[in-house]
């Protein structure tokens, strides 16, 4: 059974529609348990003759039943068991379904009553869907292994129902109407503003199954794109086949080099290729068909030689991606307004398009604290996160509209909707003209206390933007940006360069350089790290600290490059331990006397510490006793104290560094550090909350630090609140028992003083 179940979900993962998908399952369900019947029962709002709508389950899709009834047998959930499925949210086996009291005989469906009955809902996080129901005729308990079968299978459906709701088809298929493409998809607040745009639909990697599919009208272009990329990749496997010759003067590499040539020069594999061209696929994705079917066939061979050919079908296969990709980025044809699209989208796909084009940026996968989202922040656009409905394959060049308050992208909106967003649009507009007209003016309470206001930056791109928003300093420079964005590790000389800059532009202000925090959701290409859980395991210091090498070529291209300047403040990530900060500091020591015996003096930098484990929470004390400053990462200690991935869409509504526990560590952590006289800023997106922002004033933070985006409307706040407020809104605070309690304190404090447009789309 495991066999089949496998083929069917791969079956059904592959359906093109929804109605496909329906059918299989009951199809290939009935035939696999050997029942009488397997059916779909699909929810739907159903508009009754008083325009009242009542959740009604719809029959979709049937084996055994008569297929003449599908979308015409009706269940209220208080009606039969099929209702009482959906209702319970729990699966119902029974061995005669007629003597249950909720039992409901239908009349039309087939021809005789059914006996053994398996119901199990069809549930996507939390929501119930429909049930997946199967019958017998005789009187049956289905065993633990069958109702295990039909659960698995009722969850591929769950995925395949929301997808189709996402994309309008649910309704085309639950409701034969005609829907053109236009909806809504709601995800998660990545960063701020509302924005329209034209999708451009980037895969997250260079793999052959993150392919999309893409229809094509020109088929012959797209034919020669193919054949300019087999040609290439057939000189560069010639080449090979020489330089191997002359070498091992061996016969047996050649051997496998020509049977590559050979598959390249034409014949089925390529025939395949080109088939599926000419059905208005695009290249990309006929070749990504076509390499699956090919290894599939070498897969099913017994002899072991010939089924591990499967592998080198597919590393052909990516080689030909390859050189398909870099023609289509040759002769892209760019929107003039992107917003980019995709799964696991990361810094460097910034790298793949025009930035200057870029207008908002749309994750499947994510939260608010992906670096993703703090990188559209720090550009100041618009960016919903874990927008999981989305379907890919069909949005490339699609107008959306991205609300990144809200977390929702709506498609080629229409009607009194697309009124309503150019109306938000407008409104967003207006108010970033009124916040650039902060630039120059302090980030002062109207009771006149100062907060300084850094930027979070990770490029030296991003300087130009934190000088227009009148930054007083850079706050924290993530400097693993630079090293993701390389091939290979920056040489000494590299970083010391990029580091001047920053510490140059920002002269006469303090400068936080933080040291290499990779490990984590921060890879470095060429540094790979395997890890079962690699949000705890080698990351940040604990990394650098197990390879000196790394640290402290860093360590000394920051202190070069400070030379003269005097504003450099060193902070180090992910410290959970005493230990770990006494011999990063011994290592910046080593670093400085190095660097000054070779160059002359190098004032001492400040040192700092984050506070972003819970371990460091506790320690506030010994580690502030050690540190010039200490700077909390709100988004790492909100993900470490409340157990939830930062990047994890699925438990990404419970993140909220509003939550009671994280906000009464930040206060633990300003007491601690104050009894010792030491600094506290704070660089996590927090600072960068209008709602955080009032706490942290209210609990004196000495400066904030966050997105050069962030920082007009964090200044918006700070001028239209008093200290004393602030305080008086912190104390409430600390005395809520919910997120939500707290959010929406803070939220009546905003909209009281006239900031609520700071916090959602509309004045
Ligand atoms: C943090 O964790 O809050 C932080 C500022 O660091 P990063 O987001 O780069 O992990
Ligand atoms: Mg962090």
């Amino acid at each position: 059974m495991l066999d089949e179940l496998r083929k069917i979900v791969t079956e059904v993962s592959k359906s093109p529609d929804l109605r496909t998908a329906l059918d299989i399952i009951a199809q290939r369900v009935r035939s696999v348990l050997d029942v009488s019947v397997c059916s779909v029962y699909v929810l739907a709002e159903q508009t009754d003759e008083h325009g009242l709508t009542e959740p009604t389950l719809i029959l979709q899709a049937t084996e055994g039943l008569n297929p003449d009834m599908v979308g015409q047998v009706h269940f209220g959930l208080e009606e039969g068991l099929v209702g009482l499925v959906a209702r319970r949210a729990e699966l119902i086996n029974l061995e005669n379904a007629a003597l249950h009291p909720a039992f409901k005989f239908v009349d039309n469906i087939g021809e005789e009553p059914y006996f053994g009955f398996l119901g199990v809902p069809i549930i996507h996080r939390g929501e119930v869907l429909g049930v997946l129901v199967v019958q017998t005729r005789e009187c049956r308990r289905f065993s633990d292994d069958q109702e295990s079968f039909v659960v698995t299978l009722a969850t591929q459906l769950a995925s395949a129902i929301r997808h189709a709701r996402a994309s309008g088809e649910f309704d085309q298929t639950v409701d034969q109407s005609d829907l053109e493409l236009a909806f809504s998809a709601r995800g998660l607040p990545g960063s701020p503003g509302v924005v329209f745009g034209t999708a451009v639909v980037l895969d997250s990697g260079l793999s052959l199954e993150s392919v999309i599919d893409q229809p094509v009208n020109d088929i012959s272009a797209e034919k020669d794109a193919l054949h300019t990329a087999i040609n290439a990749v057939r000189d560069e496997f010639e080449q090979l086949k020489n330089d191997f010759a002359g070498i091992t003067g061996s016969q047996d590499e050649n051997l496998l080099f020509d049977a590559f040539i050979m598959m390249l020069k034409a014949g089925s594999f390529v025939r395949s290729i080109e088939q599926r061209i000419e059905q208005g696929q695009w290249a990309q994705a006929a070749l990504r068909d076509a390499v699956a079917e090919h290894a599939a066939v070498f897969e099913q061979m017994s002899d072991a030689y010939l089924s591990e050919r499967a592998q080198d079908i597919r590393d052909l296969g990516t080689r030909i991606l390859h050189k398909l990709r870099a023609e289509k980025a040759e002769d892209q044809q760019w929107p003039e307004n992107i917003v980019l699209v995709g799964r696991d989208l990361s810094a460097s796909h910034f790298a793949e398009i025009p930035t200057e084009k870029l207008v908002g940026v749309v994750s499947t996968t994510g939260s608010g604290s992906s670096h993703l989202a703090i990188l559209a922040r720090a550009l100041g656009i618009p960016a919903a996160m874990g927008v999981a409905d989305l379907p890919l394959n069909r949005l490339s060049h699609k107008e959306v509209v991205v609300d990144g308050y809200r977390g929702i992208v709506t498609v080629s909106p229409r009607g009194s909707l697309r009124e309503e967003l150019t109306r938000l649009v407008e409104e967003e507009a207006e108010l970033t003209e009124e916040l650039a007209g902060l630039r120059d003016k302090p980030a002062r309470t109207l009771d006149g206390v100062d907060m300084a206001m850094h930027v979070n930056i990770g490029l030296l791109s991003d300087m130009a933007p934190s000088q227009t928003v009148g930054a007083e300093g850079i706050g924290l420079y993530r400097t693993e940006v630079p090293f993701q964005i390389r091939t290979q590790f920056p040489s000494e000389e590299e970083q010391t360069r990029i580091y001047r800059e920053a510490l140059e532009t920002f002269h006469d202000k303090p400068v936080v350089l933080r040291t290499l925090d990779v490990g984590g959701d921060k890879p470095l290409s060429y540094f790979p790290i395997r890890e079962d859980n690699p949000f705890l395991g080698w990351r940040g210091i604990r990394l650098v600290l197990d390879h000196p090498e790394i640290f402290l070529t860093q360590l000394r291209a920051m202190l070069k490059a400070s030379k003269g300047l005097n504003n450099l403040h060193i902070l180090l990530p992910m410290i959970s331990a005493v230990d770990e900060l006494e011999q990063a500091k011994g290592f910046i020591h080593q670093a400085l006397e190095e660097v000054s015996e070779e160059i002359g003096f190098v004032a001492p930098p400040r040192i700092g510490a984050m506070i972003e484990v819970p371990a460091a929470v506790y320690q506030t004390k010994n580690l502030a006793a050690r540190c010039d400053f200490i700077s909390i990462g709100t988004n790492d200690l909100t993900q470490y104290l409340l157990a939830i991935d930062r990047n994890n869409e699925r438990v990404a509504s419970r993140y909220d560094a509003l939550h009671p526990a994280v906000i009464q560590a930040i206060a633990n952590v300003h007491r601690d550090a104050a009894n010792q006289q030491c600094e506290v800023a704070v660089c996590g997106e927090l600072a960068g909350d209008p709602l955080g922002a009032v706490l942290l004033l209210g609990l004196k933070t000495d400066s904030l630090s966050m997105s050069a985006g962030s920082l007009p409307r964090i200044k918006w706040v700070i001028r239209n609140i008093t200290q004393s407020d602030a305080e008086d809104l912190l104390k409430q605070a600390l005395e809520c028992e919910r997120a939500s309690d707290v959010r929406a304190l803070l939220t009546a404090a905003l909209e009281a003083r006239g900031l609520g447009g700071l916090i959602r789309a509309g004045r």
